[in-house]
């Protein structure tokens, strides 16, 4: 397997963290009738304990300076930080159309996946969809999360070993 290979594989998103997924529900539920934002996150695999390469969406990160109303949400680029990197992004539509908007086919390009939860926000009114706007399978997973605080408690070991 070439280098390459072993990048992609890495990179590979392997699905959505079950508690992430119930909170961008429940979050969108929150917002209605305004639209609900956020950008995904991920952590890779085997720091969640499974045995597999790849990424497991486990952030939803709300960008601040999102003006939401019920017809769009529109998140200002220079609030994005740029450490950001992206998986893709969560959205709701209020309206309970789950598809893409033309609005929403232009930023799709950023990130390989993108979700979109509909009202009513039962826990099966959400799609995914790729960058193309085209609908894409996401797995949903049950994995425990790590505390916030672990999650970000990286020991200068862990640096070392992403690096080598
Ligand atoms: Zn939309």
């Amino acid at each position: 397997m070439g280098l390459l290979d072993a990048l992609f594989r890495s990179n590979e998103i392997l699905g959505i963290a079950e508690e992430t997924l119930e909170f961008a529900i429940e979050s969108s539920e929150a917002s209605h009738p305004n639209e609900y934002m956020g950008f995904l996150r991920g952590t890779e695999a085997t720091r969640l304990g499974l045995e597999q390469d790849g990424l497991v969406i486990t952030d939803v990160l709300v960008v601040p300076g999102t003006e939401a109303n019920s017809v769009s949400a529109t998140v200002k680029t220079s609030q994005i930080p740029n450490d950001v990197k992206a998986l893709g992004s969560v959205h709701s539509h209020p309206n309970g159309v789950i598809r893409p908007s033309s609005a929403d086919l232009e930023t799709f390009g950023r990130g390989s996946v993108h979700i979109i939860i509909g009202a009513p926000y039962r826990r099966s009114d959400w799609k995914a969809f790729d960058s193309q706007g085209k609908r894409t399978t996401l797995n949903v997973i049950d994995v425990d999360l790590p505390e916030t605080e672990d999650f970000f408690d990286f020991t200068q070991a862990d640096i070392d070993e992403e690096l080598y």
